[in-house]
C-alpha cells in the first residue's frame, strides 16, 4: 500500500495505548520503515540510461525492509531507545508485521507484478509469500481504508489531542488538534 496508508494505520495503533510521544512516533516510523528499501529508485532512475543501470530499486524494493530480520532489528532498536520498551518494541513487531500484510493484500503494481515478499532473506530465498487475490496499489480497497484512517486519525486529535503532525512539531499539532475542538467541542474526558 502507498506510504500515506502505512504512516496512518501505525499511528492509529500507536495512538491507542496511553504512550509518550517519543514512543508513539517511533511505532509510526516503524510502521512506514519496511519502505525505506524503495529508496533505490533515484538511484535506478538516474542510472537508467547508461550502459549497465543499477536496478536498485527492481532488485531491493519490497526485499531488504520487507522480511523478519528487519522486523527483528527495527523492533530491538525501539527497546533500547523507547521510554516504555516492551510494548514500543511489541508493537513495532506488531506494526511492522501489519505493513507486511496490508503489502500482502493490496500492493499489486500497474503491470500486474505482486511484488512478493521473501520473509525469511536472506536465508531461505525460495519462499516468497504472496496471495493470488491481491489487489492493485490504487484499487477502491486502498482508497476506502486510507479514509477510514484518516478519520480515525481526526476522531483521535480531536478526542486524545494526538496526531501524526506531532512528528513534524508539537505546535503542528496543537492547530490541527485546535481545528477539531473549536468545531465540536472540547471532548468530555
Ligand atoms: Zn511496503
Amino acid at each position: 500500500m502507498q506510504p500515506i496508508t502505512h504512516l496512518l494505520a501505525s499511528w492509529t495503533v500507536a495512538g491507542i495505548p496511553r504512550l509518550e510521544s517519543r514512543d508513539r512516533i517511533i511505532i509510526t516510523l516503524a510502521g512506514i520503515s519496511p519502505d525505506v528499501d524503495g529508496v533505490g529508485i533515484v538511484v535506478e532512475l538516474a542510472t537508467e540510461h547508461i550502459q549497465q543501470p543499477l536496478l536498485w530499486y527492481s532488485k531491493y524494493h519490497h526485499v531488504i525492509g520487507h522480511n523478519l530480520i528487519f522486523g527483528i532489528v527495527i523492533s530491538l532498536t525501539a527497546a533500547a531507545i523507547a521510554r516504555r520498551r516492551l510494548l514500543t518494541a511489541a508493537l513495532v513487531f506488531f506494526v511492522f508485521h501489519l505493513h507486511l500484510f496490508c503489502d500482502l493484500i493490496g500492493s499489486r503494481g500497474p503491470d500486474g507484478y505482486q511484488w512478493p515478499i521473501p520473509y525469511f532473506y536472506p536465508f531461505f530465498q525460495n519462499i516468497e509469500l504472496s496471495w493470488s487475490g491481491q489487489w492493485a496499489l490504487n484499487a477502491w480497497p486502498n482508497i476506502l481504508f486510507t479514509i477510514i484512517l484518516m478519520m480515525i486519525t481526526c476522531y483521535l486529535a480531536w478526542k486524545k489531542g494526538l496526531s501524526p503532525l506531532e512528528i513534524i512539531s508539537k505546535r503542528a499539532n496543537r492547530v490541527f488538534v485546535d481545528m477539531f475542538r473549536q468545531r465540536f467541542g472540547r471532548p468530555q474526558s
